[in-house]
Order: C-alpha cells, then structure tokens, then sequence
C-alpha cells in the first residue's frame, strides 16, 4: 500500500490492508498534507512502541454522492479513524449515530472513530484554530474581541470555540446573508450567544473595538488573485490576524496585515493541532504536535520551491 497515493471508493472496495488503516477523505484531496504529517507521528510512534509500526494514512477522494456507500465500506473494512474535509463535514453529521456535543453544537464533523456500535463523529477544528492562535499570535481568544469573516463549517466550529473560551465579543461578517442567518438560528441555543454581533452592513465595521483578533474563515485566499476577505481599512495595527489557508503559506491577507503592523499568521498551525487532536482520539498516545508541523513546513516549503 502506498500512503502517497490517491485512492477511490472502487479501491475501498477491494482493501486488502492488514494493519490499522486510517485515512482522510474528501474531493479534491490529492493536495492534503494530512497523509504526511499523520504518518510522520505514527513513525514517531512506532519508535517506542511497535504496534503503530502496522498503522498507516491513507488519502481517499469521495465524491459527495458517495458518503453514505463509502462510510459503510470504510466500516466493514475496519478503517479505525477517518479525517472529513471539504465537502463532507456537514453531510456526515446525518449518518453518524453517536456525535460528541461540540460536533453537534458546531453543526460538522471532522472526525471519526470506529467502535463497535458504528463510528462516533467529533469535531477537532476548534480546539485547532485555538491552538494555532495562542501560538501563532501569542494570545487567546478569552475576553479578546474577535471578528470572525465566513459563516462556512470552519467559521461555525471558530464561533463554537469563541463561545466556549468567553471571547469579549464575536462579530460575524459573511458574504451571503442568508448562510449568516442560518448559521447564527442554529446557534441560538449556545451558552454566550448574546456576545455574537452579526455585521449586516459594511459601515457596522466602524464600530469595531479597537483591538482583536481577525480570523479568516472563508475560503478566499487559497488562490493568489483571489480579493481580500476585508478591506484593511477597518483594522488598527492592535488587531492580530489568523489566517486559516494555510496553502500559500504567505496569503495576500497575511501580507497586508504585516504591512499594517498587525500580529499574523496562516492556518499550518490550526491543520496542525486538528490532526493531532484527531490522532490522539484513534490512538489514546500524547502526540507530538511539533512533529506532524516540521512535515508540514516542509512540505509546502517543497511545493513553493
Ligand atoms: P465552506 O465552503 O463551508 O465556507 C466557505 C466560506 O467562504 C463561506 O462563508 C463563503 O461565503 C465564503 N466565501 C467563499 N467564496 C467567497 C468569495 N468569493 N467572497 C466572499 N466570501 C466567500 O468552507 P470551510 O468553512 O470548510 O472552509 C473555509 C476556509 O477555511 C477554507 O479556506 C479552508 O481551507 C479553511 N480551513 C482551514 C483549516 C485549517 O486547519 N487550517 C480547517 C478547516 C478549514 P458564502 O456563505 O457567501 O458563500
């Protein structure tokens, strides 16, 4: 089996793998750096311990329309974790029996665990973004304003996690306003829901605090002619930004950020810390965040160069 390449639901089909498999899905996948850096910390891992010397990451592409039937094979053929991204992490909430409380407050699962009675569903972005904030900027989100852009499925598990670290205030700017309404009903419910202010209107952004952490949820960003998920104009050198694209590593709000003055980083530290969330929940070891980063960094330092 080769961790290197792309496999599909006709692959799925016909597993034959002996060890314990785990794998990411999603469409398109073929760029995911989970692969590298997962089996990175299992070749750690397995230093001392041999066990993990049979476990490996595998990459899936899953088109949508075939979940469902895909889920059920990775079941039978005893897939022991699998990584949900772009476009499954909503759809799978459906087909899951058993969903921990943050995933099902956030509305996305990004991972799975198999278990006896079907697998559990948890979502690790949260946990991931904050850690790659309190790292990359050197603050948290506890009593900071924060200005969250997208109302997507990282957006949602971003304002989750906001609400649950007791952010001063989150505001949400979204493209659409019909996805912001949706997304903010189904969040009514939430323990600090009365801290998130929704920005109807471009001149609400006059009135933002004058510092806090800017968080770039929306997918604009991964291309390089893409424009800016906020005009510059509304933030003051105090504020700190997070980036979560993380490929290009420098994003053209990274960019303009830095010449402001402001704190900045892109997303490798957020991907980073889900992984390694996802990987100590498949194995119950401590895991070594800083490994699964260096596979990473290298990498996207490959691929720039
Ligand atoms: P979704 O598709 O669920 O959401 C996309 C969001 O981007 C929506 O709010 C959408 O707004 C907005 N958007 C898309 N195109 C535009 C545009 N042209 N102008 C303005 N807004 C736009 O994606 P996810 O929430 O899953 O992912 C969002 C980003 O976060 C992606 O770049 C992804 O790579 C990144 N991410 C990074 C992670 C990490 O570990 N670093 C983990 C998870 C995600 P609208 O509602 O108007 O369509």
């Amino acid at each position: 089996m080769n961790t290197e390449k792309t496999y599909t639901l006709a692959d799925l089909k016909v597993w034959d793998y002996p060890g314990t498999a785990l794998a990411v899905i999603g469409k398109p996948i073929k760029h995911s750096l989970s692969p590298i850096m997962q089996n990175a910390a299992l070749e750690q891992l397995s230093l001392n311990d041999n066990r993990f010397k049979e476990w490996a990451y595998f990459r899936f592409e899953i088109d949508p329309e075939d979940l469902s039937e895909a889920l059920e094979f990775f079941y039978q053929k005893r897939f022991l974790g699998l990584n949900l991204t772009v476009p499954h992490k909503v759809m799978a909430l459906g087909l899951l029996k058993t969903i921990s409380n943050s995933a099902k407050a956030i509305g996305a699962v990004n991972t799975l665990k198999w278990t006896a009675s079907g697998y559990e569903g948890f979502n690790t972005d949260g946990y991931g973004m904050s850690k790659g904030i309190e790292q990359g900027l050197g603050k948290g989100l506890n009593e900071n304003h924060v200005l969250i852009l997208g109302a997507g499925g990282a957006a949602r598990a971003a304002v989750v996690e906001c609400l649950s670290q007791k952010a001063a205030s989150i505001r949400i700017l979204n493209r659409s306003k019909d996805r912001l309404d949706a997304m903010l009903s189904s969040l009514s419910e939430l323990k600090g829901y009365e801290s998130i202010i929704p920005i109807e209107a471009k001149e609400d952004l006059a009135d933002l605090p004058e510092m806090g952490i800017c968080i770039n949820a929306t997918s604009l960003g991964l291309n390089q002619n893409d424009p800016l998920p906020l005009d510059m104009a509304f933030l003051t050198p105090q504020w700190a930004v997070y980036d979560m694209v993380y490929n290009p590593q420098k994003t053209q709000l990274f960019i303009e950020a830095k010449k402001l003055g402001c704190a900045a980083k892109t997303g490798l530290g957020m991907l980073v810390h889900q992984g390694a969330q996802a990987l100590e929940i498949w194995t119950e070891q401590k895991i070594d965040a800083q490994i699964m980063h260096n596979a990473g960094e290298n990498t996207l330092y490959n691929q720039a160069n």
